[in-house]
């Protein structure tokens, strides 16, 4: 399929490579000119512009950092920029993968409605490595046949696919993870420095806590003490992965759907406290594990 590919970070270049892997003739558009040019020595094509991007597309999926991002590309800043929904062709799918509020993919989805076209909302879950193997979770929301429609290439980037329910559901799922994601790092940091603190070595308290209650994917899949994953992030000097300033702006979505739907999520309030410290503190540009170092009060990591 020709597709045009919006956003190649640290979750889009490698989704967009694996479709390119997969036979599909790949157009991407990035502000970064280096993540463009490294994208297409994976293969894709570089496209002058948003608009040129779409010509002739038959999907696109767009994996961008905000919803001031997503609503710029999709509907324009106003008279001088009209965003690219209108030069997209009408038989094409449009999937925004990026995580942002639920109103805002609503909004995309009903003024692509009114233009003719169908755009989904598919956030993902699996982080960087999850894209790396192609194992992501696509948390959809939308029309049940539109996502049907996406399934097969989806599958191409991930997993599992999942229909959360009507345009936004996915947003909102995707949230609703994202709060637990930032409480089970928070408190496996907690506990790794706690036992440290207490003469522990990482390592071994990880691999107990592995396979005991505490368990999770933060200490399973994504330990935050460096060393004790090679392929972690902290073991990279917490580079790339999913940056404090996105957990931020998910655990402030969080915190504004709780408002709306007056939840009761104390943890989730913490924890985006205790991010917003960590990226007030210096952590703003590292991954979300590097959480850790706010519990180290200047011991290791
Ligand atoms: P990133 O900052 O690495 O990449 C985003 C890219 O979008 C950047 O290269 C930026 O230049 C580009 N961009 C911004 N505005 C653009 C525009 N108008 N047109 C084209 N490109 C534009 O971020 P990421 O880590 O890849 O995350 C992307 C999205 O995926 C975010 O919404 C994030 O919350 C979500 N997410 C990230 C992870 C993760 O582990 N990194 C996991 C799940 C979901």
């Amino acid at each position: 399929m020709n597709i045009a590919f919006f956003g190649v970070g640290n979750m889009g270049g490698p989704m967009a490579a694996n479709l390119i892997q997969a036979g599909h003739t790949v157009r991407v558009f990035d502000l970064l000119p280096a993540l463009v040019e490294a994208a297409v020595a994976s293969g894709a094509t570089a496209a002058a512009s948003p608009r040129e991007a779409v010509t002739g597309a038959e999907v696109v999926i767009s994996m961008l950092p905000s919803a001031a991002a997503a609503q710029g590309l999709y509907l324009g800043d106003g008279a001088a920029d009209a965003g690219i929904l209108d030069a997209i062709d009408p038989a094409a799918l449009i999937v925004d993968c990026s995580t942002i509020d639920a109103a805002t993919s609503r909004a995309l989805a009903a003024r692509a409605d009114e233009l003719g076209r169908v755009l989904i909302d598919a956030p993902v879950s699996g982080g960087v490595g999850g894209a790396r193997a192609g194992t992501l979770t696509f948390i959809c929301g939308g029309p049940a046949e539109a996502v049907e429609r996406a399934r097969p290439l989806l599958e191409t980037m991930g997993r599992n696919v999942f229909h959360a329910g009507d345009s936004g559901a996915g947003q909102t799922a995707k949230i609703c993870n994202n709060m637990l994601l930032g409480i089970l790092m928070a408190g496996t940091a907690e506990a790794l420095q706690l036992g440290v603190d207490n003469g522990l070595d990482p390592a071994v308290l990880s691999a107990i806590m592995a396979e005991s209650s505490g368990s999770n994917w933060a200490l399973k899949v994504y330990n935050p003490w460096p060393g004790v994953m090679p392929e972690a992030p902290a073991s990279h000097d917490y580079q790339g992965g999913f940056g404090v300033a996105l957990m931020n702006k998910d655990l402030r979505l969080a915190q504004e759907a709780a408002l709306r739907s007056c939840s009761t999520t104390p943890l989730g309030a913490l924890a985006k406290s205790l991010y917003g410290f960590h990226a007030a503190a210096g952590g703003e540009g590292y991954d979300f594990s590097s959480i850790q170092r706010f519990y180290a009060r200047g011991h290791e990591p």
